[in-house]
């Protein structure tokens, strides 16, 4: 099956006649060990020369990942909530930093994550957090900017540049993947409109145009149709007037 990239190709074509800038960026989550997988997601980085921020479970990862990641420099670490474990209450959606928890028990997820995270990735670690499932308790926001993270990511565009203080929203918004259906890929027509829809809003000021542009993926999931997408969609935005942004930028707030 050949993707028709074509209205892709028209809008950023429009985005360069305009002189506008699309700022590039792309989160993969769910990072435990080094697979195969996480071989051919380093190939695509490369290839592509857009490096991955590789969402990585704390509770979960191992040594062989950190030795991994030292080796080169396409994968950015993450930290992508703590266990991955579903704290809502039945029947809710499902999310880690669940408003019904105690304020203490997310205080000790957030700061038992972060130091095996330290101890693994070091300084390569940005200030980001990736909740499972893109869901944060609004409520208790202020305990990310407590233990000194900058940024937090989830899903859609952001309403607001911060999410609260010095906390910025650094989102994502293509998902290939059709995650109540087929689990493998969305129909590609209906991926590049929902990307047109969203370039659109950003070139008429409807959405926040300084947030970068996120793609999101999961590398142990993909299947042949899910890779070859978002290797077409990676390489036709870079033809046009994308550059790439990396959470590299953010520095560490000081703990309170
Ligand atoms: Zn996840």
């Amino acid at each position: 099956m050949t993707t028709n990239w074509q209205p892709l190709k028209t809008e950023l074509a429009i985005w360069r006649s305009d002189g506008l800038q699309l700022p590039l960026w792309w989160r993969d989550d769910d990072a435990i060990a080094p697979s195969s997988q996480l071989d051919r997601l380093a190939t695509l980085a490369s290839s592509t020369g857009v490096p991955v921020h590789l969402a990585i479970i704390p509770d979960a990862t191992t040594q062989a990942l950190a030795d991994l990641l030292n080796d080169g420099p396409v994968f950015l670490p993450v930290v992508h909530g703590f266990a991955h474990k579903n704290h809502a209450p039945g029947g809710m959606k499902k999310s880690e930093f669940d408003a019904s928890r105690p304020r203490e028990k997310l205080r000790a997820d957030i700061c038992t994550g972060l130091a095996r995270m330290r101890t693994l990735f070091g300084a390569r670690l940005t200030p980001t957090f990736v909740p499972p499932w893109n869901r944060f308790a609004s409520e208790h926001l202020s305990e990310l900017t407590r233990a000194g993270y900058r940024a937090i990511s989830t899903f859609n565009p952001r309403s607001n540049r911060f999410a609260t203080g010095a906390l910025e929203q650094i989102n994502t918004h293509i998902d290939p993947i059709d995650w109540h259906g087929s689990r493998s890929l969305h129909a590609p027509e209906f991926l590049i409109d929902h990307t047109v829809a969203l370039l659109k809003n950003r070139r008429l000021g409807k959405q926040d145009n300084s947030e970068p542009l996120g793609l999101l993926t999961h590398h142990l999931v993909h299947d042949p149709a899910i890779w070859d997408f978002a290797a077409g969609f990676i390489e036709t935005l870079l033809t046009g007037p994308a550059h790439v942004w990396t959470a590299a930028e953010l520095k560490w707030g000081t703990p309170e």
